[in-house]
């Protein structure tokens, strides 16, 4: 049974209050584990960086302190947006148009907030939800898309979801940069960050210890502050999302998973 559907019927037997509270529970043991047992200290480089984010607000969450303080070095950052984000817009918008218009206008408000210029933040425009599903031309075409920006910025560095995230937009961008990466035979160091993992996966079942090893964790104290007004800027995103899952990315460090070549 997959891990949505063990979701949708734990969801009917218990209230959500009380799996929010079981998961974030999971979480916190598992981000600790990992942060004080699992990991090595990563430390900020001047390698130019990309990430590339489904939706509007994972990059924030996942790295928003790793790219605060690599713009506070004057390091060259980029970010990607694959998809539209038009699943979740949050009480006040009415139409997806709105919805969209409002998550690009947050996240270029929190790429601001974290150092990112406007002209350096993409939007790919995918529908929202669509992406392992996209048709081969359409595929095809969201991965030269890919490519061209590869080409244009020649990324040191390269954050994407993590494989295994739980989520059918995050772990298939993860396949769609890891395949514009092999088109362009790329020597490029790939970090991994995670949003849904272990909010989602119970560990012990869904995960492997290949899958979260090397970790690696950065220390964001000195940025947090950014981070923090970085993440509040996503309004619309923090009224559907539970608390406790947002709390889990205010914390002074980030995880990031370097790819096995
Ligand atoms: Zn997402």
């Amino acid at each position: 049974m997959k891990t949505k559907q063990v979701l949708q019927k734990l969801q009917k037997i218990f209230p959500e209050s009380w799996l929010y509270f079981v998961q974030s529970i999971h979480a916190f043991v598992v981000f600790n584990w990992i942060l004080k047992i699992q990991s090595q200290p990563l430390k900020v480089t001047s390698k130019s960086m990309m990430v590339f984010s489904p939706h509007q607000d994972d990059e924030t969450f996942g790295c928003g302190g790793m790219i605060r303080l690599k713009r506070e070095q004057g390091v060259s950052v980029v970010v990607v947006f694959l998809t539209d984000g038009q699943g979740s817009g949050g009480s006040k918008a009415t139409t997806k148009e709105e919805i969209i218009q409002t998550r690009k206008q947050e996240a270029t408000t929190a790429l601001n907030i974290l150092g990112v210029a406007s002209k350096d933040i993409y939007f790919l425009d995918k529908p929202d939800g669509t992406l392992p599903d996209l048709a081969a031309d359409v595929k095809q075409a969201t991965i030269q898309e890919i490519v061209n920006l590869l080409r244009l910025y020649q990324p040191q560095e390269i954050y994407v979801p993590h494989y295994k995230d739980c989520h059918r937009d995050h772990e298939a961008t993860y396949t769609l940069v890891c395949d514009a990466i092999a088109q362009l035979n790329l020597d490029v160091d790939v970090l991994q960050y995670t949003i849904w993992m272990l909010w989602r996966a119970p560990l012990f079942i869904m995960l492997k210890l290949r899958d979260i090893l090397p970790a690696y964790r950065l220390n964001i104290s000195q940025v947090l502050t950014h981070k923090q007004q970085a993440i509040a800027s996503y309004s619309s995103q923090l009224e559907s999302l539970p608390p406790s899952f947002v709390n889990r990315f205010q914390g002074c460090h980030e995880i990031f998973f370097k790819t096995q070549s």
